[in-house]
């Protein structure tokens, strides 16, 4: 496969790792995963099913089957909704030693990231098998096909990479339940922007953003922004923060109700 702009190897590819409980990366889009070196969990084809291939090593037979059973259960949402058509195989890498997934991860990213996920690119997915790895997996998945949309996408810009697999993998928060959106403080795209070590806010509004979208401007605006790497000219908003503002205010109205608004009011 000829070299795609945005997940090709070379300095910049420590920069497209994220997350701090679902990362996502870049990096070679050939879909051979390399195996670990310097590990001492060992990964061997356990499971093909119709979309996926999982590989692991320690993890049971029943976690395995939890994840290529709800893989295929989303799939088909996230390829209608990201309007790829059917996409190759996606190859799922699952370590259940933590030493190893992270021997791995710094082997591939030339240092170690605090996350339990990533993307090597739009045909692999690599996952630690914390208790929540299916819901991890599907993520990665979405991250994974969303490169089909758009393969610069990854976390060009991060605030809508997160916010395309939170929404796509119904990671809702509900907003009444974050003190600074009651409070009717909502982050600019910017803040949403932050190094995955300096703030996890994404994962919290990160839905709300990809449902405003969809509500504004169909599934087809939502591919427009992705494709344009979000810029919000794209869906005709004049400046970022004219998009904040709408955002806002679809937010309070489909969260909060006539009552939160005033709860919304930002405190002096
Ligand atoms: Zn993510």
């Amino acid at each position: 496969m000829p070299p795609h702009r945005g997940w090709g190897a070379g300095p910049s590819r420590g920069l497209l790792l994220v997350l701090w409980a679902l990362a996502a990366g870049s990096g070679c889009g050939d879909g051979s995963a390399s195996a670990p070196t310097s590990a001492v969990e060992s990964l061997l084809a356990r499971a093909r099913t119709e979309h996926f291939e999982v590989h692991a090593g320690l993890a049971s037979d029943d976690t395995v089957a939890a994840i290529a059973s709800g893989l295929e259960a989303r799939y088909g949402r996230v390829v209608a909704d990201l309007e790829t058509g059917e996409v190759a195989r996606i190859r799922v890498e699952v370590w259940k030693d933590e030493a190893s997934f992270f021997a791995e991860m710094e082997r591939y990213f030339g240092r170690r990231y605090n996350a339990t996920g990533y993307v090597t690119g739009p045909s692999v997915i690599r996952v630690l098998a914390v208790p929540q790895v299916v819901r991890n997996a599907t993520h990665e998945m979405s991250h994974a096909i969303s490169l089909r949309v758009n393969p610069a996408f990854a976390n060009q810009p991060r605030w809508l990479w997160e916010s395309v697999a939170l929404f796509e993998n119904d990671e809702l928060v509900d907003p009444r339940s974050l003190p600074y959106l009651v409070q009717g403080r909502f982050p600019t795209l910017s803040e949403l922007d932050a190094d995955p070590n300096a703030s996890r806010q994404v994962y919290e509004v990160g839905y709300l953003i990809g449902e405003f979208m969809v509500a504004r401007a169909g599934r087809d605006g939502l591919l427009r922004l992705i494709r344009a790497n979000g810029d919000v000219a794209s869906v005709g908003f004049a400046s970022p923060a004219a998009f904040e503002a709408a955002w806002a205010t679809f937010v309070r109205a489909r969260y909060f109700g006539a009552a939160g608004l005033t709860l919304a009011e930002p405190l002096p």
